[in-house]
């Protein structure tokens, strides 16, 4: 077994006490990891505080060559760091349509690549014969990165590499049930960085915890569900840190009769059970106008009786879940929705095989009032509720918490963007779902989060505003 350390200040480091991470398709250990403590997290919040300064007075340039440095060395890395991603995320190398571990490898470059091309230009408000005034931005300082399980090392990207572009350093903490991607890169990447630069801490919720406390850190970039997100908030506030938290879910699809069935199914099925439907963006609230229903269900069931449920190693469409407490919420979930008299057409329950494993799901004539439909099943299990009335749909639709993403299916264009424009969500699409890229702003409305992830809106997170007022004359 590979032995895993922390890195604190450019250096590896070990703690006294250690957990154990899981192949979600086995249950079988693969490695140890150090748990931290707080003491750890001193450390490395110390480290990134005395980076800082340096780290900002290097040109945009300059950092920007790093980081496109940091790009090439995963690259050089890439089937390496993608085995080992399906091996503690569980997702297949290449999976269903192709989106599987090395997707998201593949996402890793696109998004450090283009980020890095990105600048934080002086905007001059005026400048006339009583004054120039310039909008500088400046670099937060300390950022603490909490990631979760569904995209280890993509997120981890999202969160640091903007980061480190604008002049801040980071203490980043990977989800304790999937460190191992992110530990690995970050080491491999160390040498190109100052030490101090980047740090990551390995533990549980407690470092996480800890990060959202620390009064040497400056902000927080908080990727995981709305319950954390919340208690992360509170203890922000001791030092007012700037935040983005990019939050649950449940996202909403309404498809209008006069849409093309054969073309929207299997791109609603793709949304849907992207990464097993561990995404938080994925498609999740399926409802259908009642003159297409049976077609749109019956075309939905036909893609999921097809698919493959299995370990890696059988280069399957789809893997485990993840953890078993998200796997125990898609059964519990199921389970709650047969109760409400639902019709599964495909699937409805585990596997019967050690790991993870629950098949692709497809629920019909299910009430409103399910816990399937209400709460964020994160898993390969979708609801498809009856609609008549487009108004009605849209009211349902919105009638949750969260407001992540949201779309409109129809052959109308117009139509369609004119209704999806009321969703009440943070990305609206018309025909797709779920499909983000490196420039164009994300984040969620409502309870699924505060400011935004991608390009420039989102670099513009890691900085301060400082206007300078030059009196002439
Ligand atoms: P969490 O939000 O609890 O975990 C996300 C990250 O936060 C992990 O690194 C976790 O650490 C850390 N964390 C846990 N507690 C705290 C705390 N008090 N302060 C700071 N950080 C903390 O998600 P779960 O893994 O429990 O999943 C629960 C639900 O969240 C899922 O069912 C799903 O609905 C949603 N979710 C949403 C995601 C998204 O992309 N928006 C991703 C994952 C889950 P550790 O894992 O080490 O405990």
């Amino acid at each position: 077994m590979t032995d895993y350390h922390m890195l604190i200040n450019g250096q590896a480091v070990s703690a006294d006490e250690s957990f154990d991470v899981l192949n979600p398709a086995t249950e079988e250990v693969i490695a140890s990891v150090p748990k931290a403590t707080s003491g750890h997290l001193d450390d490395a919040v110390a480290a990134a505080k005395a980076a800082q300064p340096a780290w900002a007075a290097l040109s945009m340039d300059d950092r920007r060559a790093i980081i496109l440095k940091v790009a090439d060395r995963i690259e050089e890395n890439l089937p390496e760091l993608g085995a080992l991603l399906s091996s503690e995320q569980g997702k297949p190398m290449e999976g269903f349509a192709g989106l599987g571990a090395m997707f998201e490898m593949g996402g890793c470059l696109a998004w450090i690549r283009y980020t890095a091309s990105l600048d934080l230009p002086v905007d001059v408000i005026q400048d006339n014969d009583e004054a120039r005034i310039e909008v500088h931005r400046k670099p937060v300082g300390v950022v603490g990165s909490i990631t979760p399980w569904n995209y280890p090392l993509l997120i981890t990207c999202w969160h640091i590499i903007p980061g480190l572009l604008a002049g801040c350093t980071v203490v980043a903490k990977p989800s304790e049930y999937t460190p191992l991607t992110v530990l690995k890169a970050m080491h491999l990447i160390n040498d190109l960085l100052p030490p101090g630069v980047l740090n990551v801490v390995t533990g549980s919720g407690d470092i996480g915890a800890g990060i959202s406390a620390h009064p040497g850190i400056d902000k927080i970039v908080f990727t995981g569900s709305t319950a954390t997100g919340k208690r992360i908030m509170e203890s922000a506030a001791g030092n007012l840190k700037r935040l983005t938290l990019e939050l649950g879910g449940n996202d909403a699809a309404i498809v209008l009769p006069d849409t093309n069935i054969e073309e929207a199914a299997g791109k609603i099925f793709a949304t849907a059970m992207i990464n097993n439907g561990q995404t938080c963006a994925a498609l999740k609230r399926l409802y259908v106008h009642e003159d297409i229903y049976d077609e749109m269900c019956a075309a939905l069931a036909g893609i999921a009786a097809s698919v493959s449920t299995g370990p890696a190693s059988e280069s399957p469409d789809f893997g485990p879940i993840q953890n078993k407490m998200q796997f125990d919420k898609v059964c519990a979930l199921a389970e709650a929705a047969k109760a409400d008299g639902a019709t599964f057409m495909t699937g409805g329950s585990p596997l019967d095989r050690p790991g993870y494993f629950f098949p692709v799901t497809i629920v019909k004539d299910i009430p409103e009032e399910s816990r399937l439909v209400q709460e964020e099943p994160f898993g390969p299990i979708l609801p498809i509720i009856k609609f008549s009335d487009v108004e009605d749909a849209l009211q349902r639709a919105n009638a949750v918490s969260v407001g992540l993403g949201g779309s409109v299916w129809s052959s109308d264009l117009e139509k369609a963007q004119a209704l999806a424009a009321r969703m009440e969500c943070g990305t609206a699409w018309v025909n797709n779902h779920a499909m983000i890229q490196p420039d164009a702003p994300f984040g969620g409305v409502k309870q699924s989060g505060v400011g935004v992830e991608f390009g420039r809106y989102g670099l513009v997170e890691y900085t301060n505003i400082q206007t300078m007022q030059i009196a002439k004359g």
